[in-house]
């Protein structure tokens, strides 16, 4: 609907070791590369755990797939160093384009929180990543009607501080915590309208044209019988997809998209 090139991502979880993963990155990619190869207004990030980043990116060498990229689900904002079990941003770097950052289960499970997610998506475009911020209500939030403010808030937050050119190539994901993973989807006009309030409230901070330039994704129990409703609506431009991306009806999502 627009010329903003569509996003279908897919977030693995913590699914997929590193042989499984390339297993299933092999099984995919042929099949993601035919059908973006014939439609260049959209790309496929692949978001497997840390671990399995380095054998998927071997596969992806193997099988070059224009318009199919390598994500991570998370980092953390510090260099190097002293930090037992966590990943440099500039580690990233060497495999991957794209880093999720602050999904909901890294917010609820692990005490993320806006100031925390600021610092890494300003370290992640210190370093070229593109990140994927996340956003999006819980269940109490979304029945007490404070949607709106709550978005408002993650984004003022988990976004300051963006230079020019990073407020036009950050991409935002809003997943509503109620919808994820419950097969429960958010409606695409219910989405629709949020995404749009996302988008207004944006331009308010970094302007209209660095607005009307990024990339809104919903997601949420996204599958290949409901993406097409999403992708119709105009301010919609992509997936994050969770439980269905490490089954084959990725592969039918990314179809449906294209
Ligand atoms: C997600 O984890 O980002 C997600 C949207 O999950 P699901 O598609 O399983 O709801």
């Amino acid at each position: 609907a627009t010329s903003r090139t569509a996003i279908i991502a897919g977030n693995w979880k913590m699914n997929l070791g590193p042989q499984q993963a390339s297993s299933f990155a092999r099984e995919i990619l042929p099949a993601l590369g035919d059908i973006i190869r014939h439609n260049s207004s959209l790309m496929s990030i692949l978001c497997p755990p840390s671990i399995s980043l380095a054998s998927v990116h071997k596969v992806m060498e193997a099988m070059p797939t224009p318009g199919v990229e390598l994500g991570a689900q998370n980092m953390y904002y510090e260099d190097k160093g002293a930090f037992t079990g966590e990943i440099a941003p500039g580690m990233l770097k060497e495999l991957c384009t794209t880093v999720i950052l602050g999904h909901s289960e890294r917010r609820t499970y692990f005490g993320e929180n806006d100031e925390l997610v600021n610092k890494k998506t300003l370290a992640a475009f210190a370093y070229g990543l593109r990140p994927i911020v996340c956003v999006g209500e819980n269940t109490d939030q979304y029945e007490s009607g404070e949607t709106q403010s709550v978005i408002k808030t993650q984004i003022q937050q988990s976004l300051a501080g963006l230079s020019g050119e990073q407020a036009s190539q950050i991409v935002i994901a809003y997943e509503p915590i109620w919808a994820i993973g419950t097969g429960k989807a958010a409606t695409a006009k219910g989405a629709g309208e949020v995404i749009h309030f996302i988008r207004h409230t944006y331009a308010s901070i970094y302007g209209e044209s660095a607005a009307q330039a990024i990339r809104i994704l919903y997601g949420g129990s996204v599958t290949s019988a409901n993406i097409s409703e999403f992708m119709a609506h105009p301010d919609i431009d992509g997936g994050l997809i969770g439980g269905a991306s490490i089954k084959h009806d990725f592969v039918e999502i990314v179809r449906t998209t294209a």
